[in-house]
């Protein structure tokens, strides 16, 4: 073995990277794993990708570029302004960078523009009227701005940035809340649903630092400005938890995918049934939505009638 110092060691593998070549080949091949694992995309598909403009989004971003040029897919750039000032805006300008920089199409919308109110807005709302975390808005807000805007942009998949720590805290956060049904709508395939463009997560098998490293090496732009709304809540204290974890039993995180994935498909077959006979029309916007309004309609009238009192 070299005496170099290695510049990655990854643990669970027992595998140490010495060169940044190296390190890329590893990343470049896992997603390209991952993608065909679970037909993620055809060799001709119209990606919407969703970027925020932070450092997971953007490494997707500049990876998908890079590995689709083999292929005559398509890809187009999508991004939601959430109206935070002194973030979204930094967030904006990245994104509008690598938009130039890589070609190709940008599609931006805001909440300001879609419901009424940006998250600056919502977060001054005092806590005992506000009933949810402004957190709340923009989780449910952005899944509804980035299916209208890959819809827009004529797209048939939407790739998001979630990395193997983002779904391992979102299974665990589910069993303590007791939600099976969410952790069902955890596929990793993408699923044909009216209205909804298919979503695919290209790092689900990579770790939250393997992408942060990539970033680094690789000297992706991206905006390192935290949101200054970021909640230390349930999520954050599992996040924690995890890393112990897997920091004591290397390959934790991956072993709670597995056991998500198996849940999905060995459940899915039967529930496609009553699935298909739960899904109801949003009355306001027309996607599928458990109740008659969606949520994010849901809590664009909850503001409403606030305002009005
Ligand atoms: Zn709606």
């Amino acid at each position: 073995m070299p005496s170099k110092t290695p510049i990655y060691y990854k643990k669970d593998a027992n595998r140490y990277f010495y060169s940044i070549e190296e390190f890329n080949r590893y990343i470049i091949k896992k997603v390209k794993k991952t993608i065909n694992k679970w037909r993620m995309l055809e060799i001709d598909s119209k990606i919407a990708v969703a970027v925020s403009g932070g450092k997971d989004s953007m490494s997707l971003l500049y990876i998908l570029e890079k590995i689709e040029r083999e292929f005559p897919s398509e890809l187009y750039i999508i991004h939601v302004d959430e109206g935070i000032k002194g973030y979204s805006d930094k967030n904006l300008e990245v994104v509008k960078n690598a938009s130039r920089e890589l070609g190709l199409p940008l599609y931006i919308t805001s909440y300001r523009e879609l419901f009424d109110y940006n998250i600056d807005k919502v977060a001054n709302i005092s806590i005992d009227e506000r009933r949810f975390a402004p957190c709340t808005f923009c989780g449910v807000w952005r899944r509804w701005a980035i299916n209208y805007l890959a819809l827009k942009a004529g797209a048939d998949r939407v790739a998001t940035a979630h990395s193997l720590d983002d779904e391992a805290q979102t299974i665990l956060m589910n069993i303590l809340k007791g939600s099976l049904e969410n952790i069902l709508k955890l596929k990793p395939y993408p699923e044909r649903v009216d209205n909804i463009v298919p979503r695919i997560k290209p790092f689900r098998e990579l770790y939250e630092k393997e992408i942060a490293l990539y970033a680094m090496l690789n000297n992706i732009p991206y905006n390192d400005i935290p949101c200054p709304y970021a909640e230390e809540g349930m999520r954050w204290d599992i996040r924690i938890w995890l890393y112990e974890q897997e920091d004591q039993r290397p390959g934790t995180l991956f072993n709670i995918v597995r056991f998500g994935e198996r849940i999905v498909t060995q459940t899915c077959i039967h529930e496609k049934a009553k699935e298909i006979q739960r899904i109801n029309k949003c009355s306001i916007c027309g996607f599928p939505s458990a109740k008659s309004v969606c949520k994010a309609h849901e809590l664009m009238l909850f503001l409403k009638k606030k305002a009005m009192k």
